[in-house]
Formats: structure tokens, sequence, C-alpha cells
């Protein structure tokens, strides 16, 4: 931020890191679900969108609900216009027809969207935040706060590409390692950060912002930011420091319980906006099992399928970090190419491992089950369970099969899905079966040609 540095260089003296040790303790924290997050916004070039179906929900049904078509009909300030035009977008996205129209409206709109990674959720409070601000002015007037520092930086990126037009603009991170001098009122009108580092800055202590100022206030993120220890408190701490007529927008990927009732305690009066995602299905898959009782006879069944079988592009999931780095040290001595993809690689590495993978430069990818969360499975067309997906309880996680080996939309590409299961995951696999409700066949792995 230059504008701080700067600061920083003019006040010789008082200036000092704004992060007490605990803040930043808790957000240098990683979690899975802040890392998949930002691995699909690394990955991501397009927008992501199917045939799902929009579902509003008002407190107030006679309030006026918008829905609009074209970026043209919302009134927006004309540099903001040249900034989507520029970003090289030509209409809005579904999530953007319903949610723009109400939170550039006025009175302002308090909103909750929930929809899936991709649809357009950053752009459209990107794009609220900018109409809501007067360049003119400077002193913080929008602030968004993101889970982890690095998707902070990328809605950063979003935010300053929309606004590339707008003069005087300047935008403020307020992430760990950021420092500002106490008692000088930031010139930024917007703030985008994390939790701990916005919650310091407004505090007595740095002052260097009033959170009594602002117009608009994003949170970005609830699912991630309720997994992340504190951030949760955090928010509600600085939503409570909010003027009552601040526009409250809060976005998520997922609705689970525990997303809502924290989406509830920051949002007041709320309309609820949620993209339905087309449901994941097993129709167009091909299920079937081996039984092998030890690693070697897993690994001999794997060699056998790729010798005999004409395999596209495949992904072989393991239950432990250990397990796929002793499958991909056989395949490599074997002569076989793969990669690995686990939780050992840092998000940028196993950023570039899905991109080559996605390429094509790679066929055969090992993983685990949390760090295959950034992946589209849709143009594999084989899928190895090594080790079924069974949870600390024992139990087999339903939710994570369907999501290794099931396919979206209406057109799901044909595949095969081989289980290796023993006599300890037999019952787990049983339990499968009954829960889809689709055939699991027995297959002879000296004999693949029956899955064709
Ligand atoms: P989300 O926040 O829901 O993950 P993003 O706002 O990051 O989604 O958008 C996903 C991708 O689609 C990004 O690459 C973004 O630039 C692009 N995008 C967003 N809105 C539009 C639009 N209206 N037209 C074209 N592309 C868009």
């Amino acid at each position: 931020v230059e504008n701080i540095s700067e600061k920083l260089e003019a006040s010789a003296i008082g200036t000092e890191s704004t992060n007490p040790q605990n803040t930043q303790d808790k957000e240098a924290e990683e979690s899975a679900s802040a890392d998949a997050s930002l691995l699909k916004k690394l990955l991501r070039s397009r927008l992501e969108e199917d045939n799902s179906a929009i579902e509003v929900e008002r407190q107030n049904p006679d309030s006026p609900l918008y829905s609009c078509k074209r970026f043209e009909d919302l009134n927006l300030k004309q540099e903001l216009l040249q900034g989507l035009y520029a970003m090289g977008f030509t209409k809005p996205s579904k999530i953007q027809e319903t949610a723009l129209p109400n939170l550039l409206s006025n009175p302002p709109q308090n909103l909750i969207a929930q929809s899936q990674s991709g649809t357009g959720k950053t752009a459209a409070f990107s794009l609220a935040m900018l109409s809501r601000i007067d360049t003119n002015l400077l002193y913080p007037q929008a602030l968004c706060l993101a889970p982890t520092m690095e998707l902070a930086a990328q809605i950063t990126d979003v935010v300053r590409q929309m606004g590339q037009y707008m003069k005087n603009l300047k935008i403020a991170s307020a992430i760990r390692g950021n420092m500002v001098p106490r008692n000088v009122e930031l010139k930024e009108q917007v703030i985008i950060g994390t939790p701990g580092t916005v919650f310091d800055w407004s505090s007595p202590r740095i002052n260097a912002f009033s959170l009594k100022k602002l117009r608009v206030f994003v949170l970005d993120e609830a699912d991630v930011m309720i997994d992340q220890q504190g951030h949760q408190d955090i928010c509600i701490r600085i939503v409570r420091g909010l003027p009552k007529d601040c526009q409250i927008m809060l976005f998520s990927a997922t609705y689970k319980n525990p997303v809502i009732e924290f989406a509830k305690k920051i949002v007041g009066n709320p309309i609820i906006i949620r993209l339905k995602r087309s449901q994941e299905s097993l129709s167009y898959i091909k299920q079937f099992y081996v039984r092998c009782e030890s690693f070697e006879t897993k690994y001999r069944a794997l060699t056998n399928i790729f010798g005999l079988l004409t395999v596209g592009q495949s992904i072989i999931f393991c239950q432990t970090r250990k397990t796929a780095r002793d499958v991909v040290v056989r395949l490599t001595e074997d002569g076989v190419p793969c990669e690995l993809l686990s939780g050992e690689l840092d998000v940028m590495q196993r950023a570039a491992v899905i991109k080559r993978f996605r390429e094509g430069k790679c066929k055969m990818l090992i993983t685990t089950n949390v760090t295959a969360r950034g992946i589209d499975v849709d143009d594999v067309n084989l899928v190895i369970n090594f080790d079924l997906p069974i949870g600390q309880d024992g139990h087999p996680e339903f939710e994570t099969y369907l999501h290794r080996i099931g396919r979206t939309g209406r057109f799901g590409k044909f595949g095969v899905a081989i289980n290796f299961v023993d006599t300890n995951t037999m019952g787990a696999l049983d339990q499968i079966l009954k829960h889809f409700g689709r055939p699991i066949d027995k297959l002879d792995a000296s004999d693949p040609e029956q899955i064709e």
C-alpha cells in the first residue's frame, strides 16, 4: 500500500506493527477450506455457470425484488462500466442478475448470497463497494473481510481492476505485516483485509479508521471464515461497530447450518439469494470394486488395470499422504509418469500440478482427500479409490465418494470408478452401494476388459 508506506516514512516515530501476537498467530493458521478456496481462484479462468436455479428469500415479501440482465441498466458510473468492459464482462452472471440491482438499490438493502465458487460473487460485491464510495472523500467508506491474506489479495486485484478508471481510488490492504501509524486516519476509500488486522486498525489503540463512517461492509467466504479460529467472534465485534445504515452483505459458497447461523448474526433483515447447484450424480459412472488385501495387491491391481486399459486421464485417491507418496514412488520406479498432489505441497505448487493435469501434460494424478477439492473431475474418465473414503468414525463418507467420482450437468461424460476394498472395508462398500442405490460390480483385475 503505497500510501501507507509514505505515511510511515513521514512519521519517524510512533509507528509500530499493528498486530498483537495472538491475532497474528490466528491469522497465520492454515485451513484446508481456505486453501481449497484459494486454489479454485488461482485456477479459474472463467465463470462456472450451469443451469442452476436462483432461489430468493425475503423477510418482507412486499419489498421490491429487482433483476437485471444488462450492466447498462444498473445506473452505474461510466468509469465503472468501462472497468467491467475492460475485464471482458459483457453481461451479469446468474447470481449478479439478482444480486446487483438489489445491492445497488436505495435505500441500501442487506444481502446474504450463496453460490458455488466461480459464479461471480466477488465481482458482484466489488462492483457494489465501488458504486457506493465517493472518491472525493479521503477516508475509508467500504470494508471487505476475507478469511486469509491470500484471499484478501485476490479480492484486492479484482477491485483494483474494476476500479481502474475511477479517479483517486485508493485501496488499503489490512493484512498481517502491513503497518499503519497510530491516530492517523487512512485516506483509502476501500479497506480489504483479514478480521484480526482490520479490527486492530479500527481499535482505539491504532485508530486508523472509524467503523462508524463505513457505508458498505462485505464479509466474503463466510463458510471458510467460520473454519478459521477466532474469526467468527472478531467479525461479530466489527459488525457491532458499524453504523445502523451501513449496508451489509455476506457471501458463501456453501450454506450449511453453522454458516446460516453466523450469517444471520452478521446481517440484519437480509434478502437471501441462493443459486442451487445442479446435483452431482453417479448416473454416468460405472462403478466396480476389486478385492485386494494389502498395499502390494492393490498396487498390482493398479498396474494391471493401467497395463490392460487405454486410460485417458485418471485420478487415484489414497486415504493418507504416506500411501499417496508410496504409490507415486512405486509408479515412478516402474517408469509410469504420474504426479503427486498432496498436502505437503503449498497452494501455489498444488495449483501448478492441477494446471498441468488440466492441460493434459500429466495424465495420472495421485492424491489425498482434502487436496483434491480444487479439481474438476468432469474430464477424468477413470477414478480409482485406492482407499475408500472412510471417516474418523469408521463410516464411509458418502459426500466425499460422490464428489470424487460424481458428475454434474445434464451432459455428464461417461466415466469409470474402481474401488479397492479389503476385508475391513467391504462393509463400507456395502453401505455406499445401499446409500446410492447404484450397482458396484466385482472386477477381476486381471481381466479389466469387463469394463469395456
Ligand atoms: P466467485 O466470487 O463466486 O468465486 P468470481 O467473481 O471470482 O466468482 O468470478 C469467477 C470468474 O468469472 C472470474 O474469472 C471473473 O473474472 C469472471 N466473471 C465474474 N463475473 C463475470 C461476468 N459478469 N461476465 C464474465 N465473467 C465474469
